[in-house]
């Protein structure tokens, strides 16, 4: 087994309007695709760049040109996008986890394959490792995520390049994986939702002993997938058994729903989840089950007194 660390550049729109084909739109086209290869212990094996020749959007995004060090005389020179991901994926090879930073780059990549006609071979469920989630988390209070430039500074990894050039980014990606407790990577891993279950047996859990994660399938409609009965069960995911219902599922705000519940094993479990649109216009929700105490029962608790005085406030100014 092997990690591919790698990062993407993209373009957008320069006049935004977003350019569609049969395939589906495309915000955003990869530029640069670069990536460093680590054996199983973290060791570097190898490293990928290659520049893309832009097909759909011709000029630089104005916010994008002053971000790269890159010209667009210097993208011409490039690759097209096919031929630079199947060199990609075939430079990757067999049994590899992937590790980003952040949840963007695995989504962009297959929405890039999509729009080009490159099929999607990768794993459903699709796990990966995303170390800006698992650094944020365990170097600063998980609140809000580090950019890069941070996690280097506060890993101490030595500055060599400029950020913003994919291969860079992903050789001070995979520096900062380097310096991580190992356990981090083996027990952290996050779902890939570019693509989701079309039916019940495709869905899937992920779990270990203290969280779980559960990808649903795909609804036409947001309605649908927000009151699917196996979204809100009541099972424990540890032993099966039905727990108490403490608090029921309520909506925070429109956007994530909250509930926490008690097995008579495992004690307190909060539960939370959101619905999302898939890239082909469906709905599915992603929720996650995490064993607490007390606090982490207190703490849902104080969510939905938020959202009651929320909704009360609404209602009083409205009369
Ligand atoms: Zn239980």
């Amino acid at each position: 087994m092997n990690y591919i660390v790698f990062d993407l550049e993209w373009n957008q729109s320069p006049s935004g309007k977003v350019i569609s084909n049969e395939n589906g739109a495309l915000p955003f086209e990869i530029i640069e695709i670069g990536a460093v290869k680590l054996d199983e212990e973290l060791n570097k094996i190898s490293s990928f760049d290659r520049l893309i020749r832009p097909e759909v959007y011709l000029k630089l995004h104005k916010a994008i040109e002053k971000m790269l060090p890159i010209t667009m005389r210097d993208l011409q020179k490039g690759k097209s996008f096919t031929e630079a991901v199947y060199d990609f994926l075939q430079w990757c090879g067999e049994d590899v986890i992937f590790c980003t930073w952040g949840d963007m780059d695995l989504f962009q990549l297959q929405r890039n394959m999509n729009y080009f006609g490159v099929e999607n071979r990768f794993p459903l469920p699709f796990l990966y490792l995303d170390l800006q989630s698992i650094f944020s988390e365990t170097y600063l209070d998980g609140s809000k995520n580090a950019g890069l430039n941070e996690a280097v500074e506060i890993l101490k990894v030595p500055r060599r390049n400029t950020f913003h050039r994919a291969i860079y980014d992903a050789d001070y990606t995979a520096e900062i994986a380097k310096r991580m407790d190992r356990k981090l990577l083996e027990n952290n891993f996050s779902i890939d939702t570019y693509k989701v279950p079309q039916k019940s047996s495709e869905e899937f859990r992920i779990r270990n002993s203290y969280i779980e994660q559960y990808v649903t399938k795909a609804f036409d409609s947001k309605e649908k997938a927000t009151g699917y009965r196996e979204l809100r069960s009541a099972r424990c995911f540890i032993c099966d058994r039905q727990m108490d219902r403490k608090i029921r599922w309520f909506c925070d705000n429109g956007k994530n729903y909250y509930a926490a519940f008690k097995c008579e094993k495992h004690g307190f479990i909060t539960g939370k989840f959101r619905v999302k649109k898939s890239d082909d216009g469906k709905f599915f929700a992603l929720r996650t089950m995490t064993r607490t105490d007390r606090s982490g029962y207190m703490a849902v608790q104080d969510k939905k007194e938020k959202e009651r005085e929320r909704i009360n406030q609404k209602l009083e100014s409205e009369r």
